[in-house]
């Protein structure tokens, strides 16, 4: 396979990222069987920065069997939990030695801020791979109470070979994320990146070989989703899927796992989150807080708190601070280091944005700010605020995946909690007051995975994350990902019954 050698000379980073382009297969970088090719675009310009191999089934093929043997052969169980350990420690050491790099390749492909990049992508992923490495040798069964004839216990077994297709908006975050607790229990996989953000995944192939893992533990084969990602969730030695992405690519591939070999499948999905403000709020913080929730990360947050709801006696006022701090938002080039908001990431999701904002316009809300594109080239987008909502309207039903808010007025705790729960998604929701039993008690009549008081968008790696509704199936994170990565065994020791 051919080298991508990229020179940055720019205000956040300078340096020279190099890396392979082919597929990374069994401990190797190889050309796909069909020869595919994914035209790689930087959102700042529009223009094509590089293009990279593209997998398709019958290199997906190839990864699941040497992903099989090494199962067998060198990871799972015959690996103990304290050297697999080791080798992630590794890993996550190496990772940051080449955190400025990772950083740099997706500013480039995502159009994300270099610094936010480093300080929260890359920064999070290298902690989620330390996290699970000191979980491998804690991977514990249970003995259970039976009779006293019998010795009773539980394993928590690696599955074998788990699939693992991952979206574009933190690309390395959702890596480790994936990879992280698989390795831990001793799965080995077959991991498919985002088509729009393929290049920190390479990066991270260079480094499995030095970190020290056996071939065919970690395969991560780019591709389409339609092709490569289809071939992950109806491959039959793949015993597992973890999805993350659009909850229509969710439904697809739990429709392929149960068509082919009924693989368990856990999902991360959309959503269409809830930000409810009372009167009683700390203001300043709220309206810090709000803008955070939506605008963060350009939009492109599947907890994004795009629904803000306030209460009617500080509305206007809250309307007036969101407004000013949202305007106040820096859009600009992801490498110059006092942006917030780079580009949308790709063509397709700019239109996508601009179409939802054509559709509010039309169904009769308020832009209140924003609404239109920024310069001429590449995607970027104006925060943007929508008032005069109504409930039925596709921008407050519709996942928007952009720096779009929908702010709406309300009057009591009862009509809004009705309100914030009437959405096919339940991903997370945010409640701001000073009042203790209020905030508590609105925070549990929430219907999300996630709820958060007087804060936004905040994840802990120690704490689950994951969606009520269809916003998804099982957790992420935290102890509870475990679960998604063994199989219990239930083992019953004969010490005396007698037949
Ligand atoms: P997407 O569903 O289009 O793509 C996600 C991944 O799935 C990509 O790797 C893609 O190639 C692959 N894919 C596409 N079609 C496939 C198919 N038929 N079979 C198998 N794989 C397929 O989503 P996206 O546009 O990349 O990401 C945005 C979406 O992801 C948003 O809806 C967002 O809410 C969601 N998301 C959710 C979370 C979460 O944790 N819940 C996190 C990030 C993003």
């Amino acid at each position: 396979p051919s080298t991508f050698i990229k020179t940055f000379d720019t205000p956040a980073y300078k340096g020279t990222v190099t890396i392979p382009l082919g597929l990374y297969i069994n401990g190797q970088f190889v050309d796909p069987v069909e020869g595919g090719t994914i035209d790689v675009v930087n959102p700042a310009t529009g223009k094509v920065v590089t293009s990279i191999a593209a997998g398709t089934k019958a290199d997906i093929d190839i990864a699941a069997k040497a992903a099989k043997k090494a199962y067998k052969t060198s990871w799972g169980l015959k690996v103990p939990g304290a050297q697999r350990g080791k080798l992630m420690s590794k890993l996550a050491v190496l990772m940051e030695e080449h955190i400025a790099e990772f950083a740099a390749l997706d500013a480039l492909a995502n159009g994300k801020a270099y610094n936010t990049a480093y300080g929260r992508d890359n920064k999070g992923a290298i902690a989620v791979m330390e996290y699970y490495a000191g979980w491998a040798d804690k991977i514990n069964g249970k003995t259970i109470e039976t009779n006293e004839n019998k010795l009773a216990y539980t394993r928590h077994e690696p599955i074998g070979v788990v699939g693992q297709i991952i979206p574009w908006n933190v690309p390395m975050f959702s890596l480790s994320l994936k990879i992280a607790p698989a390795l831990a229990t001793g799965n080995t996989i077959v991991l498919k990146p985002s088509e729009l953000t393929p290049l920190s995944a390479l990066l991270f192939c260079t480094l499995i070989e030095e970190a020290g893992f056996p071939p065919g533990v970690i395969n991560i084969v780019n591709g389409y989703g339609p092709t490569a990602g289809q071939a992950i969730s109806e491959h039959p030695l793949i015993e597992k899927v973890a999805f993350t992405g659009s909850t229509l690519t969710g439904r697809k591939i739990m429709e392929a796992a149960a068509k082919s070999n009924l693989k368990p499948v856990t999902l991360e999905l959309g959503g269409k989150s809830p930000n409810v403000i009372f009167d009683d709020a700390d203001l300043e913080q709220a309206v810090k807080w709000a803008i955070h929730g939506i605008y963060f990360n350009h939009g492109q947050n599947c907890s994004a708190g795009s629904r803000i709801f306030v209460q009617e006696g500080i509305y206007d006022k809250f309307l007036d601070q969101f407004t000013e701090e949202a305007r106040a938002i820096k859009v600009g080039d992801p490498f110059s280091p006092d942006t917030y908001q780079g580009p949308q990431v790709s063509k397709t999701q700019f239109e996508r944005i601009m179409a939802y904002i054509t559709s509010g316009k039309n169904d009769g809300a308020t832009v209140h700010l924003g609404g239109k594109q920024i310069g001429q080239e590449g995607y970027f987008i104006e925060p943007t605020i929508f008032t005069e909502c109504q409930p039925n309207m596709k921008i407050v039903k519709e996942e928007i995946f952009g720096p779009v808010a929908c702010v709406m007025k309300f009057k009591t705790e009862d009509e809004v909690v009705e309100q914030a729960n009437d959405t096919s998604y339940g991903l997370a929701a945010s409640v701001f007051t000073k009042d203790i039993d209020r905030a508590i008690r609105v925070a549990h009549a929430l219907e999300a995975g996630t709820a958060w008081i007087n804060c936004a968008n905040q994840t802990e790696i120690s704490m689950p994350f994951g969606g009520f509704k269809q916003s998804g199936i099982g957790r992420e994170l935290s102890e509870y990902a475990l679960e998604n990565y063994t199989n219990v065994k239930a083992v019953h020791v004969n010490i005396g019954i007698r037949l």
